[in-house]
């Protein structure tokens, strides 16, 4: 079931318009038919439903392409009108993602990987390694999925705001996410904005200058979890291949060719990263550069055995960074109830088939 076992056809959201044009004018189609199937691919149309397109037309798609990618399998909503979405891939792999409103927006976070290989300590998705990459019309689906979900439509979008913040490093699946990042920010496509799009990594330090390099004008965000190296290793075993230095230079670099501001994220968890050396490093490292931390409480999950900084502990941290001189928040958690966390809904649904096939 989580394996992939299903070969998959060929994902028709993964063409841009110009080789749809050139794929329905190899099946002597006119060009038109380009733009009324990247329409209604955007809008979260499976092939069955492009009624507008010949019979014929669609039987020729649906022989090469796979009918839906993505698909909705179930919807969670919590308490503080946080949405939680579990996809079905066309292999059988699930995937999930988030919906988060604002009052400026519909923030959704998208899934890069099936699993994950950074293998961090604190984090649901690296629990079993990584399955698989997506595909970047994989990773657009969910969106143009969630999009119609909401009720928006190709002209009126209900996602204002992506983060790539569900499973995976998106920059261990760095073509794919950069492809991704190019077609959801189209202006033929849904034409999100690229200064409400926000990437976040783990810290891969060759793949961030690469991403300074493409001339996106996306929002970096950078995990750091802890200022110290030695500690850093012991949370996320990435840390011992990019030290936090390479990861600052990185980061400037980016600032250098982009102009944008960078965050750091930090996931508090109790006696582990929430100390008075951890902050004074923190604003020593952090205090000279244009840069944002976002603070959050870890998101617990009972198979790493982490706990959380206390809420008040919480505010007291972020009271020394500010006092400090750092620009920094504390981000509510969201969707605690609905299993928040990256990766958290996907091994409970995960282990409850498994647990189902041996009962
Ligand atoms: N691979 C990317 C995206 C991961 S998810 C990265 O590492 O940045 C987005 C953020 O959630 C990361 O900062 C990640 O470290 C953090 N995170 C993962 N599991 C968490 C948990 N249980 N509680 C709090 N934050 C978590």
């Amino acid at each position: 079931m989580c394996n992939g076992e299903k070969k998959l056809k060929k994902i028709l959201q993964d063409l841009t318009l110009g080789e749809l044009e050139e794929l329905v004018s190899g099946y002597g189609e006119k060009p038109y038919r380009a733009g009324q199937i990247f329409r209604a691919t955007c809008a979260g149309a499976e092939i069955s439903e492009m009624t507008e397109l010949s019979k014929s037309l669609r039987a020729r798609l649906s022989a090469e392409f796979e009918d839906a990618p993505v698909k909705i399998l179930q919807t969670l909503k919590s308490s503080d009108g946080t949405e939680k979405y579990l996809f079905a891939l066309a292999d059988g792999n699930v995937i999930e993602g988030v919906l988060m409103k604002y009052a400026y927006g519909n923030t959704q976070c998208v899934s890069t990987q099936v699993g994950c290989r950074m293998n961090c300590a604190f984090c649901a998705s690296g629990l079993n390694g990584l399955v698989r990459n997506l595909s970047s019309g994989e990773i657009a689906s969910q969106i143009y999925r969630v999009n119609r979900e909401q009720g928006g439509s190709f002209e009126n979008r209900k996602v204002t705001n992506v983060v790539l913040m569900g499973s995976g490093e998106p920059l261990d699946n760095y073509a794919n996410t950069v492809k991704f990042l190019r077609q959801i920010t189209a202006e033929e496509g849904l034409n999100i904005s690229r200064r409400n799009v926000s990437l976040s990594t783990c810290g891969l330090v060759p793949e961030i200058k690469a991403l300074a390099d493409e001339g996106l004008q996306i929002n970096l965000s950078v995990s750091l979890h802890n200022p110290f190296d030695g500690e850093r290793k012991k949370i996320m075993p990435v840390a011992n291949k990019y030290g936090i230095n390479e990861i600052l230079k990185a980061c400037d670099y980016f600032f250098k060719k982009t102009g944008r501001r960078y965050i750091f994220e930090y996931s508090l968890i109790r006696g582990v990263n929430d100390t008075r050396a951890c902050a004074d490093e923190l604003i020593r490292l952090l205090s000279p550069r244009p840069c944002h931390v976002n603070l959050i409480r870890l998101n617990e999950v009972k198979e790493r055995g982490l706990e959380a900084t206390s809420d008040s502990a919480a505010y007291a941290f972020l009271g020394m960074l500010e006092k400090g001189g750092l620009s920094a928040t504390l981000r509510r958690r969201i969707g605690v109830d609905i299993d928040g966390a990256c990766g958290q809904l996907r091994n409970r649904y995960i282990n409850n088939i498994v647990g189902e096939i041996n009962d």
